[in-house]
């Protein structure tokens, strides 16, 4: 597979470089060379297999020959080794596609773990030390400690906003210990951004730890999350087959993009809605046509406080390659006052939500036509917003039982100021 750079066409890499490097020069985004497309029979065989073989199956497309078939189907059979997605029945034409079963209870599981274990099959032959340094507002912290935990010849260096994740963020990865070190930095989420962004432009510290992102800009965890709709779509009656319609609550619209990417492998969904909170650079631009980010807004919906989305530049590329109009893309934003009765609709009909999938819903239900089918994304288990939740809604919600262990467990952050020159003796020395 080879992938170039959005910001310099010029620069050509192959997979197994665009996953260790996460970005390319000028922090371009790398892209697909090429985009494969599956006949009508092919998309028929492959909704019959099972998740493990289809997702490998569809990976493979994409990656071409620089990992074998065989070794592939392992990586994906270790990396998604937890509950796949379900669709749970919401209303009568609307279904939420929950891909919160995993270990960190959100759908970055998936992208995550997928990392994890193809950096790990690069990395073998030529036994490299890898840093994994990161800054979480708390979703993709867990997710990336749980993913690289106790691997061989891999780091995972953590930094958070000292005081500004809850305590049950906190403790999901905080308390793993091995090769999983968390600092809790005295300052912002944008301070800790901060500090990996000079640690990435330090040459000598990128060279001697051997420092990587993980992120979401990083191509295999986008590739991972095509699998869940190729998945989604199989588990479907064929009466809701026609005419289907993808919500989805974006931050850094990687989850969108990869919902993209599988609509241009083949899969028939008919359209997308980008579905934000208040930080709505996205919905405001389609309507628009002028890009204009606000100063990002705090949120209940917090893993989408974003206002300059990573991902959006592929998403344009994407629909630029397929000759796709923007046009067609659905778009909406959701106050925090109406997500908050819509979790309360949402529950009078059954139906215990979070924030970010009730924004999703709630634009779906607004846009959906009468013969159409609605899928809309639950990216994360309620109970990860319990304090949240159990206010609006006024009741309790449990918490599954692998978590309640994880949170007796003690804290083992370091404290820092944000300050580089002491992340970088920390990084050099230990
Ligand atoms: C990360 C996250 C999102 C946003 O996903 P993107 O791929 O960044 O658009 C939405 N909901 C939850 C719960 C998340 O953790």
């Amino acid at each position: 597979m080879k992938l170039y750079n959005l910001k310099n066409h010029s620069e050509e890499v192959s997979f197994s470089e665009a996953v260790k490097l996460g970005l390319g020069t000028n922090q371009g985004l790398f892209f697909p060379t090429e985009l494969p497309e599956i006949s009508k029979k092919q998309l028929d065989q492959i909704l019959k297999m099972d998740f493990i073989s289809r997702s490998s199956k569809i990976l493979g497309l994409f990656i071409g020959n620089e990992i074998s078939k065989k070794d592939l189907y392992k990586t994906v059979q270790k990396s998604f080794d937890f509950p796949g997605p379900i669709i749970h029945k919401v209303e009568k034409n609307i279904s939420c596609l929950e891909v919160f079963h995993g270990p960190t209870l959100a759908f970055k599981d998936f992208g995550a773990r997928f990392m994890a274990q193809i950096l790990s099959y690069f990395n073998k032959n030529n036994d490299e030390y890898v840093t994994i340094l990161t800054a979480t507002s708390g979703d993709t912290g867990a997710a990336v400690a749980h993913a690289f935990y106790k691997m061989h010849n891999i780091r995972v260096v953590i930094l958070y906003p000292k005081g500004k994740i809850s305590e049950f963020q906190k403790k999901m990865f905080c308390t793993l210990g091995k090769n999983i070190t968390t600092i809790a930095i005295d300052g912002s989420f944008d301070d800790c951004q901060s500090l990996v962004k000079q640690a990435f432009q330090d040459e000598q510290l990128r060279k001697k730890t051997g420092l990587n992102s993980a992120n979401s800009i990083n191509i295999s965890r986008l590739l991972a999350q095509i699998c869940y709709y190729f998945e989604a779509y199989s588990m479907l009656p064929e009466n809701n087959r026609n005419k289907l319609i993808i919500s989805i609550p974006c931050g850094n619209f990687g989850n969108l993009t990869a919902g993209l990417l599988a609509k241009s492998l083949g899969l028939p969904i008919q359209s997308f809605i980008a579905a934000t909170n208040s930080n709505d650079t996205v919905p405001r631009f389609l309507k628009t046509g002028i890009w204009k980010p606000n100063k990002t807004v705090s949120t209940i919906s917090n893993a989408m406080d974003i206002s300059q989305p990573n991902n959006w530049p592929r998403v344009e590329e994407l629909f630029k390659r397929k000759k796709w109009n923007l046009k067609d893309l659905g778009y909406g934003s959701l106050s925090d006052t109406l997500t908050k009765e819509t979790l309360l609709n949402l529950h009078k009909i059954n139906y215990i939500s979070e924030p970010h999938a009730a924004i999703a819903y709630r634009l779906l239900k607004k846009q959906l036509k009468k013969d159409e089918y609605g899928l809309f994304l639950g990216t994360a288990h309620p109970s990860k917003f319990k304090t949240t939740i159990e206010k609006i809604l006024n009741t309790t919600i449990p918490i599954p039982q692998e978590l309640l262990n994880q949170i007796n467990l003690p804290s083992l952050s370091y404290n820092m100021v944000p300050n580089f020159l002491q992340l970088k003796d920390f990084l050099l020395k230990k």
